[in-house]
């Protein structure tokens, strides 16, 4: 009979997991971020302490750390990502009481009104907030999801469309996000797949591996394992589902992959020239992957 294994020193210099707080090895570095492996829940993350980050207009409209060059312009176009997102999870809900956490301008929530849901947008982002109640008359309240306090089991659907990945805890959000549902109640996730074939070309160069903004990394294993622990079952449905993209909003964010460069240069000419209203349909595949799972 084999000895039974010593189990593994946990040194405190080891970063924390941020969706299970197992022990991480790092990885990799990347403009001064280091990037760990988690041992227990295969995730990735950064492992260093990042400040509260403030989530405002100016991160809608290319004057902030990451985000959007021009989210408004591409209103038309995100409203159509959004629409086919509603369509899929539409079969799956039990209830028409929808929660978009992370909304921005509230294109989810016009979008889930238009297939027949009650839905109601949560955005940090002051300006964000009034916009969409005065643009598109939806309802949204300010807040993030670590605070916001909402009736407990007052939801049928909750999605995090590329939100995950941004917040502090991944876990702490889930669990908010476990007790505004209803039994049976589900939560819709959006985000970058690190063991997906892009991320795995481009390494540590993948634009999703983008922090401060970007914190947690899953594939769809670690995700299931934080939904698991969160109170959800195993995801139910997996989608790729595919977005239309403008050339300003691909060229900023290769852009911003590529660094300081003449190629990065380009790009961000590119994303300010007319070209840049083109759109083109890009797949999710391989890159980007949706999960719906039930509250437990
Ligand atoms: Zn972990």
């Amino acid at each position: 009979m084999l000895p039974a294994r010593e189990p593994e020193p946990v040194h405190d210099a080891a970063p924390r997991c941020r969706a299970c707080g197992g022990a991480g090895r790092p990885v990799f570095s990347k403009r001064g971020f280091v990037f760990a492996h988690c041992s227990v829940c295969d995730c990735r993350f950064v492992a260093d302490a990042i400040p509260d980050l403030v989530y405002d207009e100016g991160y809608f409209g290319g004057r902030s750390f990451g985000g959007y060059p021009d989210y408004l312009r591409d209103r038309e176009l995100l409203l159509s990502n959004f629409a086919r997102r509603v369509r899929w999870l539409r079969p799956h809900a039990r209830g028409a009481r929808l929660l978009d956490v992370g909304a921005a301008y509230g294109f989810l929530v016009e979008a889930a009104r238009r297939e027949g849901f009650d839905a109601i947008g949560l955005e940090p982002a002051q300006g964000c907030v009034a916009w969409a109640r005065r643009e598109l008359g939806v309802e949204m309240v300010p807040g993030s999801i670590e605070r916001a306090s909402f009736a407990e089991e007052s939801f049928d659907v909750v999605t995090l469309l590329d939100v995950i990945e941004h917040v502090v805890d991944p876990a702490l959000a889930l669990r908010q996000v476990r007790r505004w549902l209803r039994p049976g109640g589900l939560v819709v996730i959006e985000t970058g797949d690190y063991q997906g074939l892009l991320a795995r070309v481009c390494g540590s160069r993948w634009y999703y591996y983008d922090p401060p903004q970007h914190l947690t990394y899953f594939s769809r294993l670690s995700l299931e394992r934080l939904l698991r622990r969160t109170g959800f079952e195993a995801p139910s449905v997996v989608g790729h589902l595919g977005r239309s993209v403008s050339v300003r909003n691909f060229s900023f964010q290769l852009g911003r992959a590529l660094g300081a460069s003449p190629a990065a240069e380009f790009c961000r000419s590119l994303a300010r020239s007319s070209l840049g209203a083109v759109t083109f349909g890009v797949p999710d595949r391989g890159n980007v992957f949706t999960v719906a799972a039930r509250a437990c």
